[in-house]
C-alpha cells in the first residue's frame, strides 16, 4: 500500500484531534467499557469505545493514557448562585432562623458588595466548578450578567436565568417585567455557543400571579428557558395553602397584599400557566403525589438539592419518586452560602443516602442511576440532553477524568460504586468543554486562579469589617 493510501483508509480527524483512555469509560449511555477510549476533535466527540478498538482506526493519534481513572461525561449542576460565592460560610451563624438569614444575605449583596466584588465572587464560584468536574451550570443571579461571564471566562457551558427582584404584587407587574426582559435582552445579546439565557421568576410567594403570566406566554413566544424555585419549605406550603405563617407575617408587615391561592406551590403553578413552558423547578421538597403527576404530565425537571434543604432544615425531597415517575431530574448544590461545597459528587452521594434512609423509601436507588442523574439527568433537567450529558459520537465534548488512584478508593470493584461513594471533587484530574480543556492536575488553564483568590479574600475582609 503507497503512503497516500495509507492516509486515506485513516479516519479523518484533524491534527488537533486527541486520544483519552483510562481504565474504566463510562458513556453512560451504555455499560461502562473497561480500558476504554474516547477520541475528540474540536468541539466534538468522534468516537468511543475500548482502546484497542480506537488504536487500529485512529493510529495517526497520540494516545493519552490516564490509568487508574474513569473518562465520563461532565458534571452537571442544574441549580446554582454563583453570584453570592463570597458568602461561603457568612451566613451560617443565621441559618437556624430563614428571615434574619434572608435579610443578612440582601443587606451583603445590596449594601457592602459592589458590582465588581458580585462578578469577581462569581468566577472564583464557577472556579471551583471546573476543578470539580463540572462542564455545565444552571445558574440564578439577580446580577444575571455576573454568573454569565463568569462561565464565559471560565470556559464552561451553561443557561443562566435572570432573576425577579422581589415583585408580590400585580399593581407593579408590567413595570417589573419591562424591567427583568431589558436585563435578559442584555444577556441574550450576549449569548455564545456555550452560554445561553434564561429567565427565573424567583419563587411562588415573591413573584406576583400577572408577572408569572408575564414571563411564561413570553418565554413560549420566545422559546426562553424558565427556572423557579418551588415547594422549598413548610413555611412557603403555609403561605400557599392556608395564607398565614412565617411569610404571611412578613406580608403583613410590610403592608403587601396577599391573597392565598389555597393550593400547593405546584397546583398553583400548574393553575396559572407556567408549567406550560416545562419549567425547571428547584427543590420540590414539599410535593404530595397528584404535584409529582403534574411536574410529570407537564414534562417539567426538577433541580435536586438535598444538601441545601437538609442544611436549612427544610426536609428531602422523594428523589425515588421523580426517577420512578421519569421526570428529568438532576442535582444542583445551589449556592455555596447554603451547601457550602459545589461538588456533584458529594452531592449525589448526600441524596442517594438520604433516599435510601428515608423510612417510605419505595425504591432502592443504585449508583448507576445515580450518576446518570449528575450527568444526563442534570442535562435533560436543562433540556441540553441533546448536545450534553452522555459520551456518544456527534455529541459536544464535555469530558472529565477522575483519578480513581487513591487509597480510599481501592479497590475498585464497580466504577459507578467507586466514584458515588469512594470520590469527591478533588479527585477530578481534567475538565474538558466543547473540546477545550479548561482544567488539568490541579491548574486552572483560563483564569489565573491566585488572582481570584486574592480578590475574594479582599471580598471577605470587607464583609467582616
Ligand atoms: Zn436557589
Amino acid at each position: 500500500m503507497s503512503d497516500v493510501q495509507k492516509k486515506s483508509a485513516l479516519s479523518p480527524v484533524s491534527a488537533s484531534a486527541r486520544f483519552l483512555a483510562a481504565d474504566y469509560l463510562l458513556p453512560i449511555s451504555a455499560a461502562p467499557i473497561a480500558d476504554g477510549a474516547i477520541v475528540v476533535d474540536k468541539t466534538k466527540i468522534v468516537a468511543v469505545g475500548t482502546k484497542t478498538e480506537l488504536a487500529e482506526k485512529f493510529p495517526q493519534i497520540k494516545v493519552e493514557n490516564f490509568g487508574e481513572a474513569a473518562i465520563m461525561p461532565g458534571l452537571v449542576n442544574c441549580h446554582s448562585h454563583l453570584e453570592i460565592t463570597a458568602m461561603r460560610g457568612f451566613l451560617d451563624d443565621a441559618e437556624a432562623d430563614f428571615y434574619t438569614w434572608l435579610i443578612k444575605l440582601t443587606k451583603t449583596r445590596g449594601e457592602i458588595l459592589t458590582e465588581a466584588d458580585v462578578k469577581a465572587a462569581a468566577l472564583a464560584g464557577a472556579l471551583e466548578g471546573a476543578r470539580a468536574g463540572i462542564t455545565c451550570f444552571g445558574d440564578i443571579g439577580r446580577f444575571g450578567v455576573a454568573g454569565f461571564e463568569a462561565l464565559k471566562t471560565n470556559g464552561l457551558r451553561g443557561v443562566v436565568f435572570q432573576e425577579t427582584e422581589f415583585s408580590p404584587t400585580d399593581k407593579t407587574a408590567d413595570e417589573d417585567f419591562e424591567k427583568l426582559t431589558d436585563k435578559f435582552l442584555e444577556l441574550r445579546a450576549a449569548e455564545t455557543a456555550l452560554v445561553k439565557a434564561g429567565l427565573s421568576p424567583h419563587a411562588p410567594y415573591t413573584v406576583s400571579r400577572k408577572l408569572f403570566e408575564r414571563i411564561t406566554d413570553y418565554a413560549l413566544a420566545e422559546n426562553v428557558k424558565i427556572s423557579v424555585h418551588a415547594a422549598e419549605s413548610v413555611q412557603e406550603t403555609d403561605l400557599m395553602e392556608t395564607g398565614a405563617g412565617f411569610f404571611a407575617d412578613i406580608y403583613k408587615n410590610s403592608n403587601l397584599e396577599w391573597n392565598a391561592p389555597g393550593v400547593s406551590s405546584i397546583e398553583y403553578l400548574s393553575q396559572i400557566g407556567v408549567l406550560r413552558a416545562k419549567p425547571l423547578l428547584a427543590h420540590c421538597v414539599k410535593v404530595s403525589g397528584a404535584d409529582i403527576e403534574l411536574i410529570a404530565e407537564s414534562d417539567s425537571r426538577i433541580a435536586h438539592c438535598p444538601k441545601s434543604n437538609a442544611k436549612f432544615g427544610h426536609g428531602a425531597a422523594p428523589l425515588e419518586k421523580f426517577l420512578s415517575r421519569k421526570i428529568g431530574v438532576g442535582f444542583g448544590s445551589d449556592s455555596v452560602a447554603s451547601n457550602n461545597s459545589c461538588d456533584i459528587l458529594e452531592e449525589a452521594r448526600f441524596a442517594t443516602l438520604i433516599a435510601r434512609s428515608a423510612a417510605n423509601g419505595n425504591r432502592f436507588l443504585a449508583a448507576a442511576g445515580i450518576i446518570e442523574a449528575a450527568t444526563l439527568g442534570g442535562a435533560r433537567a436543562l433540556g441540553l440532553d441533546r448536545e450534553i450529558g452522555t459520551l456518544e459520537a456527534g455529541k459536544q465534548a464535555d469530558v472529565i477524568v477522575i483519578s480513581l488512584a487513591d487509597i480510599a478508593q481501592q479497590p475498585v470493584h464497580d466504577v459507578y460504586s467507586a466514584l458515588l461513594f469512594a470520590s469527591n471533587a478533588r479527585d477530578v484530574r481534567m475538565t474538558i468543554v466543547a473540546g477545550e480543556e479548561i482544567y488539568r492536575d490541579g491548574r486552572a488553564l483560563k483564569i489565573d486562579e491566585a488572582e481570584v483568590k486574592a480578590k475574594l479574600r479582599e471580598i471577605s475582609a470587607k464583609m467582616r469589617e
